[in-house]
């Protein structure tokens, strides 16, 4: 039977070192789910920040019940924050937004509108990023378009961490407890049906990203070692290579030595048993990484299918 859940929509918001922001936040994040019920809640997940930011959050969220805060112990990272509010929220809907007010809360009712329409999945997708640096849009735009190709589902582009989700999508979600995360594509991988709306991506007005090159690289990598095994595979396909053009010189020293006496003795020999154990080597690599690749989805412990809806649960409802 589908249970109920007491909350119509929860939002949640990673901070770390907003202290800067916290009433705006609280108030425009307030203003937007009000817009679309009484009945929300609107979790904060302190990050371990190292300015006044929980001092903050403490007060705002002693001045009304519906505002809750979760501080973490040290600095876990954005995902891992995301993923503790996600698993404290109670509502059908779920909205993941982040604490720096480049995404606007005034989007929300947008979004939620197209939930209530029917869509499990609504991506707040980025028209433009507004004072982001020119090596930020360039490497994020190869980024996504290189993961597009390397995994075999659809990845959407130019989407954050700015959606909201429905309860079933996060009931799965919560399965899906991988170490290195990389949400968007965990989300995108349990497919649903799912839409976007458009925004602007505003500037960050106070502090400075807390994704400096290196964490950016961090989660690029783990984008595309958690959903994708061609970089395993490349090891196969060099071995390969390496195998053919190890036959093609086989033949090239076979034929000089017969017809051509020209050659260094023992070159011929020499050669031949170089580039065949490098091409042995490569392709047993390869084989270890099909192993390996293997070994990587059972420990994933993903679910193994996905079930949008199943008349089943209907007969269960009626008993
Ligand atoms: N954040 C977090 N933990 C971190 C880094 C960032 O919770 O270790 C939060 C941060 O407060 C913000 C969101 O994640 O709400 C996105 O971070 P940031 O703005 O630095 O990333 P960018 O917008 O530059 O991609
Ligand atoms: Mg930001």
């Amino acid at each position: 039977m589908k249970k109920h859940y007491p909350i119509a929509l929860s939002i949640v918001v990673p901070v770390y070192n907003e202290e800067m922001i916290i009433e705006e936040l609280a108030r425009r994040m307030s203003e937007a789910a009000r817009s679309i019920t009484d009945n929300y809640e609107i979790i904060f997940v302190n990050d371990g920040s190292r300015d006044s930011s929980l001092e903050k959050l403490k007060v705002v969220c002693s001045k009304d019940s519906k505002l809750h805060y979760i501080t973490f112990s040290r600095n876990f990272g954005h995902q891992i924050a995301i993923t503790a509010g996600m698993d404290a929220a109670r509502g059908e809907a779920i909205v993941t937004i982040d604490g720096d007010l480049q995404d606007p809360p005034e989007l929300i009712p947008e979004m939620y509108k197209q939930y209530q329409d029917g869509y499990k999945v609504v991506y707040a997708k980025r028209s433009k990023r507004r004072g982001e640096t020119l090596f930020k849009r360039v490497t994020a735009k190869i980024f996504y378009r290189l993961m597009a190709r390397l995994v075999s589902f659809e990845i959407p582009l130019d989407v954050g961490d700015f959606r909201l989700i429905s309860r079933d999508v996060l009931e799965y979600l919560k399965q899906m407890k991988e170490y290195d995360k990389y949400i968007r594509g965990q989300i995108a991988w349990l497919g649903f049906k799912s839409t976007y709306v458009m925004f602007e991506r505003d500037e960050r007005r106070f502090g400075t990203t807390n994704y400096p090159f290196k964490k950016m690289l961090r989660l690029a990598f783990n984008g595309i070692t958690a959903f994708s095994d061609s970089p395993l595979k490349v090891a196969t396909k060099l071995g390969f290579a390496v195998c053919v053009i190890s036959f093609l010189i086989g033949v090239y020293a076979l034929w000089a030595y017969f017809m051509d006496a020209r050659t260094v003795p023992g070159w011929a020999s020499t050669i031949i048993s170089i580039t065949f154990l490098g091409g042995v080597q490569l392709l047993s690599l390869g084989i270890i990484g099909e192993y390996i690749s293997r070994i990587i989805s059972n420990v994933r412990n993903r679910p193994l299918y996905v079930i949008d809806k199943s008349t089943l649960d209907d007969v269960k409802d009626e008993k």
